[in-house]
């Protein structure tokens, strides 16, 4: 479901001083760099300037699946009466 850090990777900044890495970003890409030089003994940051995870979790993937499955429940919960279900609140 999620973006692969190699496809994504355009978007994220690395610089690399006094022997700590500063990954910019904590998207899919910036966390999963982060995460692999840390695991690689480096001293490493993840520097995030407004939305932690990054766009997926935030304001892309989780709340479009979210909108979508509303959408798909509330397209069948107005056409009930197909499937011999009356009553209740209109949608
Ligand atoms: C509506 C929608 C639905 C999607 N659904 C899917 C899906 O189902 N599956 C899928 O694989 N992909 C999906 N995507 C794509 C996915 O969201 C992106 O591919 C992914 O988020 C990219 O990750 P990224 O790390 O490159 O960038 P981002 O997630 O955008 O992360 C970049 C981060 O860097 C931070 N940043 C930027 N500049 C600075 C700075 N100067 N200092 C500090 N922080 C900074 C930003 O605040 C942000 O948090 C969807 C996208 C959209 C728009």
């Amino acid at each position: 479901m999620y973006a692969s850090p190699v496809a994504a990777a355009g978007r994220i900044y690395i610089t690399d001083l006094d022997g700590k890495t500063d990954v910019v970003g904590s998207g899919e890409a910036g966390k999963y760099l982060a995460w692999t030089l840390a695991k690689q003994g480096r001293r490493t940051a993840l520097v995030e300037r407004k939305m932690i995870g990054g766009s997926c979790p935030n304001v892309a993937c989780l709340p479009s699946k979210n909108v979508i499955h509303s959408a798909k429940v509330a397209s069948l919960a107005a056409r009930a009466a197909e499937f011999g279900l009356v009553g209740g609140p209109s949608v």
